[in-house]
Formats: structure tokens, C-alpha cells, sequence
């Protein structure tokens, strides 16, 4: 299940203020309180701001991965 990240809008409490990260099901609905305070908080793509998805082909390139794509007649193109 996906670990999501939110972090307090205002003051919030020790938890929250600095960030906190939650696992939650795809299903579910992104929170919009602190659980423990109630305070307003928002969901922040990642914990670093130079965020790079971890599937993005200049990241899998970086890491030394090859990432295929699969065509439509069968064969693998190399996209890194
Ligand atoms: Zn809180």
C-alpha cells in the first residue's frame, strides 16, 4: 500500500507539524485532519523537495536500470 506524507497547513501538534507519513489504500480518502490534533493538514507529493518519480526514465537511467517498454507487435523497445 502506498505511504502518503501530509503535513500540518497551520500549527499543529508535534506529530503533524513537521510532516508526517500515513499508509493508506488507494481507496481510501486523502485525510484532511491531523488524527491526533485535528488541525488542518495537506499531502505533499514526497519527503524531499526535489522530488524525481522513481519510475521516471532519467531515474531509472540514473540508477543504472534499463526500462522496456512493450510494443505493440510483441517486441521490447529500450526507452532509457
Ligand atoms: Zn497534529
Amino acid at each position: 500500500m502506498p505511504i502518503y506524507q501530509y503535513k500540518a497547513t497551520d500549527k499543529g501538534c508535534d506529530y503533524c507539524r513537521g510532516g508526517f507519513e500515513i499508509i493508506q489504500s488507494m481507496k481510501d480518502k486523502p485525510l484532511t485532519q491531523c488524527p491526533r490534533c485535528r488541525a488542518s493538514v495537506r499531502k505533499v507529493p514526497s519527503l524531499c523537495s526535489g522530488y524525481t518519480p522513481m519510475l521516471s526514465d532519467s531515474n531509472l537511467r540514473d540508477k543504472g536500470f534499463t526500462k522496456l517498454k512493450k510494443r505493440g507487435d510483441g517486441t521490447y523497445e529500450k526507452t532509457t
